[in-house]
């Protein structure tokens, strides 16, 4: 099947603006393709950016049949533009797609989707140092029908829009609070699957440890409320010595994030010892008022690597290298970034060119 596309007039092309703030201003142009039960997708398209017209019924709108991905196109020094690793994003699509019974999406199409897309509209792929386009599939149910059960219509979308550097005043660590009272996901349910419901469930406890000055969740697992999973859409790593990278393997209820996969796969190409464990939070806070823990981060491609400076838990502060971003953050940092920006070698053949 192949994408037609129908482009703006040239003259009525926006521009990218050279100030943004994230997912608030988007690309002229959106991908979308419809599917019905016993036909299959079809109408693959890549239209003006506009609005989807929903039946009040639509299921997504009442039961959240609906899954997402993220990821970015990077401005190369040479003025290429690079994706990263988007066929994981493109599968992880597919394994969310199952999980909440919806079509699966053929791969090659959605590859082929992404980067048409992004090279329509490669003037809005910023240059800005740190910054990039963020891409933005997803997928809803759309049958009209209140009737609770999987839909047989469906509409596949991919919309972009700038994203500047995450890190504008400096790699500066966040602070995050340890709910012991909020859960986000449990084993045997969704929180494997990037669908809508699991980031609505996780706004009360981001609203609330926001009035109590921190930026960000970390949850615990939701059977023994006593393992680390993650910290709010980031998977989360520690340092253990200023060598060891452990963060909590996968349990059934972590996103399986790429960022996190990407740091396994690189950094003992770096030196860095690397291990997944089941991580007692206890044991953790213990490790850091010790000293034994010499930094921790999250990880996820909105910041890929965002330090973490202070934990609250049980209404008492941990601060890990005195509140101040430290080493093996930055390095990861660095390498990543510089995968990604075609500024460095790439090794493990994770970054796709668009050709012009
Ligand atoms: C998307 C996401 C991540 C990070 O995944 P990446 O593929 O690295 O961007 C981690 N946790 C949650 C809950 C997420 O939604």
């Amino acid at each position: 099947m192949s994408i037609e596309v129908l482009p703006l007039d040239i003259t009525e092309r926006g521009e990218c603006p050279q100030e943004f703030s994230f997912g608030a201003v988007f690309a002229d142009h959106m991908f979308r393709q419809v599917y019905d039960k016993g036909v299959g997708w079809h109408d693959a398209q890549i239209v003006p950016y506009q609005p989807l017209q929903l039946d009040p019924s639509a299921a997504v709108l009442h039961y959240s049949q609906e899954i997402f991905e993220g990821l970015k196109a990077y401005r190369r020094e040479d003025g290429k533009i690079n994706l990263f690793r988007p066929m994981e994003n493109i599968r992880r699509f597919n394994r969310s797609a199952e999980r909440m019974v919806m079509p699966q999406v053929d791969e090659q199409l959605h590859l082929d989707a992404l980067k048409q897309l992004v090279s329509l509209d490669a003037a809005w792929v910023p240059a800005k140092d740190g910054s990039s386009l963020y891409i933005r599939p997803a997928m809803i149910a759309t049958s009209k029908k209140l009737g609770l059960g999987a839909s047989s219509q469906y509409t596949h979308f991919i919309i972009t829009g700038p994203a500047g550097a995450y890190f504008a005043g400096g790699f500066n660590p966040i602070s995050v609070y340890i709910t012991d009272k909020y859960r986000r996901a449990v084993v045997g349910g969704v929180g494997e699957a990037k669908t809508g419901g699991n980031y609505a469930a996780s706004l009360m406890a981001s609203e609330k440890v926001a009035e109590l000055g921190y930026s960000q969740v970390l949850w615990l697992d939701s059977v023994n409320g006593r393992y680390i999973e993650e910290v709010g859409a980031m998977n989360i790593c520690f340092v253990y010595e200023g060598n060891k990278i452990v963060t909590p393997a996968l349990s059934g209820s972590i996103l399986p994030g790429i960022t996190r996969d990407s740091i396994l796969k690189l950094a003992p190409t770096l030196g860095y010892e690397i291990s997944e464990e089941r991580l007692d939070v206890n044991q953790v806070v213990a490790d850091i008022a010790s000293g034994k823990i010499t930094e921790c981060f999250g990880c996820g491609t909105a910041a890929v690597i965002s330090p973490v400076g202070k934990l609250c838990y049980l209404e008492k502060d941990y601060i890990v290298n005195n509140n101040v971003s430290g080493p093996v953050a930055k390095h990861l940092y660095d390498q990543l970034t510089g995968i990604q920006y075609g500024k460095i070698e790439d090794p493990f053949d994770w970054v796709v060119t668009l050709e012009d």
